[in-house]
């Protein structure tokens, strides 16, 4: 392949892209905005699209190039610079920019003065050697790691720690992108109904090796319609397997802790036959709004909606009041990276230690609110051990009378034994960590 060849208006086009990209949500529309601004045509219009993708995907890793550089955050530069030094960075460390478009990247020191200060124009102009010379040191497997798969280093090194070599396989799958996950709804499709209306559009799917009721798309296909009849809802394998692992019964009375969009809620409706309660407790208004519409459409009776702290729920509802509770506790998410890419740049490690301690807060509640021999499920879509093993550790320590009931699969055991793990790489769907624990009668 020759060299990159960009001209003035195309850089300009892409900075200011990814300028608007801050503002604008989605970033697609930022986009389409400022390539009109510029009048970009067809046969140029992928070749930018490509750039300006790859600088999102690769954004924190740019960011800390320009940090290393600059000796100070880019996130607080003026805006214009910070998008400027972004493009100059993904065409001079990643791609192989031709001596004209070399030439480019000096003229947008003019381009910056235009748009902010002649200050930030110089600034730019003096730094821009640098970053042309630029040759990153990759003296450590966590550093090939990063540069070859965009992972923060210290994500890497936490995945090492727990995997050994095995973690760039991990780190491989969460860069897959995942098949779009189907779960069929019981209570309103009859079994084999949503194959067929998938069978009838022409679109391939394969069903879940280990819930005959997910189903996995493999063709580009937007389920809006069945989603809308409630005849199946979004879901992946390793979240419809909570439900199930907890299997309430028809006629008890369970506990969804953290409920909202409410995925989980519907399927333990779905497996009670839509008979006892569900109260399903979320603190985030727009999350209950969503919880509130998929339960409509999945026809879920059962279900009681209530905006409440988690921590709050033994004051709102009484205490040993359910069979069973699902702890399905907020978390860092980092097992779902595959479904959402940028999630990646967002993980700050000085975030967990809050993180644990709200999962803490809410495990104990999910205790206070079960019935002598109740049980309850603690999950997370996170596969960081602190927020796992470490939070049910603490909790067993702590309540000696909890019993930690072992979970017989269908995924792997935990590095706690009687809890278990879904992993993307072994099993082909996102992180997730599944705890029983059961009070005494
Ligand atoms: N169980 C849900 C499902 O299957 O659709 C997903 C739940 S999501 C992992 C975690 C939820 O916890 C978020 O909806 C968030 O709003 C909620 N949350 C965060 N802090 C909370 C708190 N203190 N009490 C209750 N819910 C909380």
């Amino acid at each position: 392949m020759g060299k990159l060849k960009l001209s003035d208006r195309q850089l300009h086009a892409l900075i200011t892209a990814l300028k608007l990209g801050e503002e604008i949500k989605p970033s697609q529309a930022a986009k389409r905005k400022a390539f009109s601004q510029y009048s970009i045509k067809d046969w140029e219009n992928a070749k930018l699209t490509g750039i300006f993708y790859s600088i999102q995907r690769r954004l924190g890793l740019v960011d800390e190039i320009i940090e290393e550089l600059v000796g100070i955050s880019p996130l607080v530069l003026d805006p214009w610079l910070r998008a400027t030094l972004r493009v100059a960075v993904e065409l001079a460390v990643f791609r192989d920019p031709s001596e004209k478009t070399r030439g480019h990247l000096r003229g947008l020191a003019q381009f910056l003065s235009r748009k902010t200060h002649p200050y930030v124009g110089y600034y730019y102009y003096d730094l821009l050697p640098r970053i042309l010379e630029y040759i990153p040191v990759i003296d450590t497997e966590e550093k090939r790691l990063k540069w070859e798969y965009l992972f923060p280093e210290w994500f890497i090194s936490r995945m090492r720690e727990i995997l050994g070599d095995e973690a760039e396989e991990l780190l491989k799958a969460l860069n897959d992108t995942l098949p779009t996950s189907i779960r069929v709804n019981l209570l309103k499709a009859k079994p084999g109904e949503v194959e067929n209306y998938l069978r009838g559009k022409g679109v391939r799917f394969e069903r879940s090796p280990r819930v005959k009721n997910v189903l996995r798309i493999k063709d580009p296909f937007n389920p809006e319609w069945l989603f809308n009849k409630g005849l199946a809802v979004a879901q992946e394998e390793a979240s419809a397997v909570a439900s199930i692992v907890l299997s309430p019964l028809p006629g008890e009375t369970v506990v969804d802790l953290a409920a909202a969009p409410g995925g989980k809620t519907a399927h333990m409706a779905e497996l009670m036959g839509n008979k006892g309660r569900i109260y399903a407790l979320d603190v985030d208004g727009a999350r209950i709004k969503r919880m509130r519409e998929v339960l409509r459409r999945t026809g879920v009776e059962i279900a009681e909606i209530i905006k409440a702290d988690g921590r709050k729920a033994p004051e709102v509802l009484g205490r040993e009041i359910a069979d069973r509770v699902l702890l399905d506790a907020p978390c860092t998410s980092d097992g779902t990276i595959a479904k959402n890419p940028e999630l990646r740049w967002r993980l700050r490690e000085k975030n967990i230690p809050k993180v644990v301690t709200l999962q803490k807060e809410l495990i104990e509640s999910a205790w206070s609110l079960l019935k002598p021999g109740g049980r309850m499920l603690y999950s997370t879509c996170s596969m960081l051990p602190e927020e796992n093993e470490g939070v049910v550790e603490w909790f067993l320590k702590k309540h000696k009378d909890a019993r930690l009931v072992p979970i017989e699969g269908p995924y792997d055991e935990g590095f706690l034994p009687g809890t278990m793990r879904a992993w993307p790489h072994r099993h082909g769907t996102i992180g997730f960590f599944y705890a029983v624990i059961q009070k005494p009668d």
